[in-house]
C-alpha cells in the first residue's frame, strides 16, 4: 500500500519527528497553520476516524495522551490548543491515514472554515 504517513511512521520518508512510541508517531506539519502544528498518527494504518472500532480504544487514548504531552513540551498548554481530525472530502482530508492536527500558539477562531 502506498501511504505517505505509513512511510513516515516506518522512517522511510523524512519528517521532523517530535514523538515516537511503538504505536504512535508525531511530527511537524510541512505547511503549518499555527506556530505549533503537529500531526499525531497511529503506526497502524487506519484510514480516518470513520474506520475506528472498539479495538482501537487503547490506541486512541495513546494518541490523546501524546497530544497532552506534546502540548506541554511545545509550551502551548497554558494558552490552549486545538485537536482536529478531518474525515473525507467535505472536511478536506487529503492524507488517508488517521491523523490528529495539534494546533496552538495563537488565538483561534470558531467556527472553523
Ligand atoms: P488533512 O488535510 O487533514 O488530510 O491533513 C494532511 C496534512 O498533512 C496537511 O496539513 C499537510 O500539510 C500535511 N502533510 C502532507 N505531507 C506532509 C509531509 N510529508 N510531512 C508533514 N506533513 C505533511
Amino acid at each position: 500500500m502506498d501511504c505517505l504517513f505509513c512511510s513516515i511512521a516506518a522512517g522511510d520518508v523524512d519528517a521532523d519527528v517530535v514523538h515516537r512510541t511503538e504505536n504512535v508517531v508525531a511530527f511537524r506539519d510541512v505547511n503549518p497553520q499555527a506556530p505549533t502544528h503537529l500531526l499525531i498518527i497511529p503506526v497502524e494504518h487506519v484510514e480516518s476516524a470513520r474506520a475506528l472500532r472498539e479495538q482501537h480504544a487503547d490506541l486512541l487514548v495513546e494518541m490523546l495522551s501524546a497530544a497532552q504531552h506534546l502540548a506541554q513540551t511545545e509550551e502551548i498548554d497554558e494558552g490552549g490548543w486545538r485537536l482536529v481530525t478531518n474525515v473525507g472530502a467535505d472536511a478536506g482530508q487529503t492524507v488517508h491515514h488517521l491523523h490528529l492536527h495539534l494546533l496552538g500558539g495563537r488565538a483561534m477562531a470558531w467556527p472553523p472554515g
